[in-house]
């Protein structure tokens, strides 16, 4: 007989765990990872049962109220894991239930409540009138209840707290259900199935008649040139478009649009879509049938590789895989082949993949291998999107799900592999509370789930790479390219392409101020006339564009974060802060001191873009960025235009570095490779490098071969030089000496503590105490090798509006010295990936 149950509270005000008694009447029906309604104070709140208890751990229980929904919400192993990584990160174990529940779910959840049919009429139920109805002592509330339901149908809970404000109505209606009077039932709804609209345009005229239209279609050359490209668009696709796509491809805009309709050249329609993130993409995928299906033997490294993995689907006790090979490798048609075994065993796959970026080539290849099983989760989905695909992996109808970490908490019931794509990705990191890695949950999960876990990269983390060298898991090797199997025969392999450094001070010094080195612009003049495609990266931390005062040195900064303004060209010359999304105009004036000379300055992407347009006249751009990619669906637009040849130079930010497999790049120009060098922050260096491996291994991924060259101002820069050798060995190694010296990952485990305020004087405060708090602790509990560190300012020292200071401690296990102590108003974070 189950007597209590421990319930993870759901409300933001009330994260807690608390014990709830079982009235006699639920204990049959209740079952762990349940969504319930429990009593708090005088509310009444949501909660999940995460175990049943003999004995309470408080001597006063409250009853559980309601089953909102019978089919729990979470498996016992997710309840595992959350319990794994509360501990873990210091975070309510409510706040980690809470990014399991998806969102919305929560609040949909009720109870419905109807009149029975009891086989008489209903209105005797209004007139209370006992000669027709039997029931003679209903009290008032209850009267109201029936009356209310029959005039309007069954009603939720919900629905009835709007009609009593003041009344506890639940008793009654609790009264009337004993009766038989009422029926109720736990509702989760139905996804909502009212279709999408999207619209379309189409080509309305005969190909001549348009072609006899194109020349004269506005007044001024640039509303001439954007219509012009839309009309010439749609007469080579002759189908239906998505306008969206029309926009991307010639710059046009709706209005634009809306003339060529008006002249009978084009016609709107709105098309229904199903909310199925996938089926866009499968459908282009079936009229365009780029990716064939065809499975390739594994290269003689693959089947060595696969060979472990497969051995540890019939082992129980194992370790995680380091999948470390270079870009181009083969990694992910190996995550492919384990999906498939786990799939062939009945169990299900999850593939994690860094944010969005990456997510339309990977999935596209997955949804070739297992049709119609394949559930897509990303940051863009609409709330509907996202509990429909919840539902599917719930019932058991997806077998493989992708998505970045959030992904990680998807509903299924019997994991066979996790598989980590680019682990080292720092969007693998929720860098907002609960805090918490998802490569380091994932290895929990597998291990309570039983199932295989790779961690696959061409640039593991440090850390990452310095367990699977000290046993702690098991390291894959593939350290050869694989061609690009159609053009090749089969198991060429290639070599990574060569990396030139270009010292910008000499370009600078023989008079070149231009963004280019003269290297970089022969090369892409090259790479332009044989018709290959180039990529050019800017990494986007202080490439941005500033404004200056050229007379008194001012910049134009946030009020709020102090973060330096960019500008943006496209955006009617706005200055915009990255942070807070702060806009402003770009002022006449030096706010300072009144000079006229206030000016841009700096390399952003746009500029870039710009420079391209002017030296290479008729070369298509596409820019890929912060800015273009706010959209939904953008990152698949550009990047499969770029993909199909669409478009000769794509310049872009960190995006770029993302897992992409583009075969007709044979030129990476990075313009400036120093950018992120140098700052207050251990792991700087190490992001740097994988950014500029992963960039450099965008080129040369076909037997056309390829080639990257490396602006900088410091070649001597240690990070430059083993970056441009693709010298991962010798960077970890020169890396790890600093760490040990420091006591930094892996030699030792650190502990971020924040504390925001609009006032910096009292956040300042507030971090000394709390420091000093710490420091006798630290000294009491004899942990003589563990450091302290502040309190000082952040680096990025205020964000939206509010001042940010920050202590570190460094030691064996900070994070045990916190464990079960309250730091309210505290940013805690266990293992922080930045310290800025
Ligand atoms: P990674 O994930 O390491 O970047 P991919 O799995 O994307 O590598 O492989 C790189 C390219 O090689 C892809 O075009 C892929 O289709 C191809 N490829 C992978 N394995 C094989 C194989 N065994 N035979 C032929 N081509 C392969
Ligand atoms: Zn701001
Ligand atoms: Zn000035």
């Amino acid at each position: 007989m189950k007597s209590f149950a421990q319930i993870a509270v759901n409300v933001p005000s009330v994260a807690g765990v608390f014990d709830y008694a079982i009235p006699d009447d639920l204990a049959g029906d209740l079952s762990v990872g349940q969504l319930v309604i429990v009593p708090f104070g005088r509310q009444r709140v949501q909660g999940v049962i995460l175990r049943f208890v003999d004995q309470p751990s408080v001597a006063e229980t409250k009853d559980i109220l309601e089953i909102l929904v019978p089919e729990p919400l979470l498996t016992s192993v997710q309840i595992a894991l959350a319990e794994w990584m509360a501990e873990a990160t210091l975070s309510p174990l409510a706040g980690i239930v809470n990014l399991m529940v998806p969102t919305g779910i929560s609040q949909k959840a009720d109870v419905l409540y109807r009149i029975r049919d009891l086989g008489f009429g209903n209105r005797a139920l209004e007139t209370n009138d006992d000669s027709q109805f039997p029931i003679t002592d209903l009290s008032q509330t209850q009267s109201r209840i029936l009356k209310l339901l029959t005039e309007r149908g069954p009603l939720r809970g919900r629905q009835l707290d709007t009609h009593f404000h003041t009344v506890d109505w639940r008793k009654s209606a609790e009264w009337l259900v004993r009766r038989g009077i009422l029926e109720k039932k736990s509702v989760l709804p139905e996804p909502r199935v009212r279709p999408k609209q999207i619209r379309v345009a189409q080509l309305a005229v005969p190909l001549e008649e348009a072609d006899a239209a194109i020349s004269d279609l506005g007044k001024t050359e640039a509303t001439q040139a954007r219509r012009g490209a839309a009309l010439r668009y749609l007469m080579r696709e002759l189908d239906e478009v998505n306008v969206s796509w029309i926009y991307a491809e010639s710059g046009c805009n709706l209005s634009d649009l809306r003339i060529l309709a008006e002249r009978g050249l084009i016609v709107f329609r709105e098309s229904e879509i199903w909310r199925d993130p996938l089926e866009g993409i499968e459908k282009r995928l079936e009229t365009r049938r780029v990716e064939s299906s065809v499975v390739p033997t594994l290269t003689p490294e693959q089947s060595r590789a696969w060979e472990q993995i497969q051995q540890a689907f019939s082992q129980t006790d194992r370790q995680p895989f380091l999948l470390h090979g270079v870009t181009g490798s083969g990694k992910t048609e190996l995550y492919i082949r384990a999906a498939e075994e786990s799939v062939r065993r009945g169990e299900q796959a999850i593939i994690l993949v860094p944010e969005i970026a990456l997510t339309p080539q990977t999935v596209r290849r997955f949804m070739v291998r297992f049709p119609g099983q394949v559930g897509l989760i990303h940051s863009k989905l609409s709330e509907g999107e996202r509990y429909d695909t919840w539902r599917r992996a719930r019932a058991g109808l997806l077998k493989v799900v992708i998505g970045p970490r959030s992904a990680l908490f998807a509903p299924l019931s019997n994991i066979g592999l996790i598989a980590i794509d680019e682990c080292h990705d720092g969007s693998y990191y929720q860098s907002e509370p609960p805090f918490y890695h998802a490569v380091e949950a994932a290895k929990a999960y597998a291990r309570l789930a039983g199932a295989v876990l790779i961690m696959g990269s061409a640039t593991p983390s440090l850390v990452q790479r310095w367990e699977a060298d000290t046993g702690k898991s098991a390291l894959l090797e593939l350290p050869r390219r694989i061609a690009s199997a159609q053009e090749s025969k089969p198991h060429q392999t290639l070599d990574l392409p060569p990396i030139s450094v270009i010292d910008m001070r000499e370009e600078l010094k023989a008079g070149n101020r231009g963004i280019f080195s003269h290297d970089l612009l022969d090369a892409l003049g090259n790479t332009l006339e044989r018709g290959e495609q180039a990529i050019l990266f800017l990494n986007r931390r202080g490439t941005a564009t500033y404004v200056f005062c050229r007379d008194c040195g001012y910049a134009l900064k946030c009020p709020q974060c102090d973060n330096p303004l960019t500008f943006h060209m496209e955006a009617k010359e706005r200055l915009v802060c990255h942070h807070c999304s702060y806009t402003r105009q770009k002022p006449r004036k030096c706010p300072q001191c009144g000079s006229k000379y206030i000016r841009e300055y700096g390399l952003g992407s746009e500029r870039v873009e710009k420079e391209v347009g002017v030296l290479f006249p008729g070369t298509r751009v596409l820019r890929w960025d912060w800015e273009t990619t706010r959209q939904k669906d953008a990152h698949e637009i550009i990047l499969s235009h770029f993909a199909n040849h669409r478009a000769d130079v794509l310049v872009g930010t960190q995006m770029l570095a993302k897992g992409l497999d583009l075969p007709l790049v044979t030129l990476v120009g990075v313009v400036l490779a120093d950018v992120g060098l140098n700052l207050p922050d251990p792991f700087s260096s190490e992001r740097v490098f994988q950014v500029l491996t992963q960039v450099a291994g965008r080129a040369g991924r076909s037997i056309r071969g390829g080639q990257v060259i490396l602006q900088t101002f410091q070649p001597e820069h240690p990070v430059v030089q083993a970056a441009s050798g693709h010298d991962y060995a010798g960077f970890n190694k020169q890396e790890l000496v600093g760490r040990k010296k420091l006591g930094y990952p892996p030699f030792g485990r650190l502990v971020r503590m924040e504390y925001r305020h609009r006032e910096n004087e009292r956040a300042e405060a507030e971090a000394g105490k709390t420091a000093s708090r710490l420091k006798s602790k630290i000294e009491a509990g004899g942990h003589v090798q563990t450091t302290l560190i502040g309190p000082v300012p952040c680096f990025f020292s205020k964000l939206r509006g509010e001042y940010r200071w920050q202590i570190i401690l460094r030691g064996p296990n900070p994070a045990q010295i916190l464990q079960g102590q309250r730091f309210d108003g505290w940013r805690v974070e266990v293992d922080p990936t930045s310290l800025l």
